[in-house]
């Protein structure tokens, strides 16, 4: 798919296919370093990161274990609304586990945070971040980040995963969805 075929759906790219895939390489170096002598789970978080998910498990050089948690926040529409409702938990137990959190885009940062609190409440041994995108939003919120793909503007962003009403998720790289779409 490319940008043709979306018409006047989209307006500005903020990361191609190509940089997406370039990106996550580094991205994976850097976690096979930080975690060399550490198992390691992948939790990601469905549906946006089942892109990011597979292609960064893909790029790591060594196996991993990998588990999905739904968590809902947005519902249909374009705005966070703080409440966070477990609709899938995960299989397993996080007792002293090193888990990386693997999320597509961070905005207000309400998710996570509350993501991050319940996780280190099941006593893994530690919990840490990674994202494929984030808003200048989610600078407000103390959470550290160890991992960012790329910083996107404040817009409402579909494609690699990302939605608007379920649709998009296909697109292969990150673009803003013109207003006429959901206005
Ligand atoms: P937050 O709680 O950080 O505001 O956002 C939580 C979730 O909202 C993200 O994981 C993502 O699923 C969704 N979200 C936030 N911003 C966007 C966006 O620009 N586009 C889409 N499609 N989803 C978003
Ligand atoms: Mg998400
Ligand atoms: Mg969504």
């Amino acid at each position: 798919m490319d940008e043709q075929d979306l018409g006047d759906d989209i307006t500005t790219i903020h990361a191609t296919e190509a940089q997406i895939q370039h990106r996550l390489t580094e991205m994976a170096a850097e976690i096979d370093r930080d975690y060399k002598d550490r198992e390691l789970l992948l939790v990601g978080v469905l549906k946006g990161a089942v892109m990011v998910m597979a292609d960064l498990a893909r790029a790591l050089h060594s196996p991993v274990r990998m588990d999905w948690m739904a968590v809902s926040s947005y519902g249909s529409g374009t705005k966070s609304s703080g409440v966070v409702r477990i609709l899938k938990d995960l299989d397993t137990d996080l007792k002293d586990q090193h888990v990386l959190i693997v999320e597509d885009i961070i905005d207000s940062g309400l998710t996570l945070s509350w993501l991050l609190t319940n996780l280190k409440s099941r006593g893994a041994a530690s919990v840490e971040i990674c994202t494929m995108l984030r808003k200048p939003e989610a600078a407000k919120v103390d959470i550290d980040v160890k991992y960012v793909g790329f910083d996107v503007p404040n817009e409402f962003v579909i494609g690699y995963g990302l939605d608007f009403a379920e649709k998009y998720r296909n697109v292969p790289f990150v673009a803003t969805l013109a207003p006429h779409v959901y206005s």
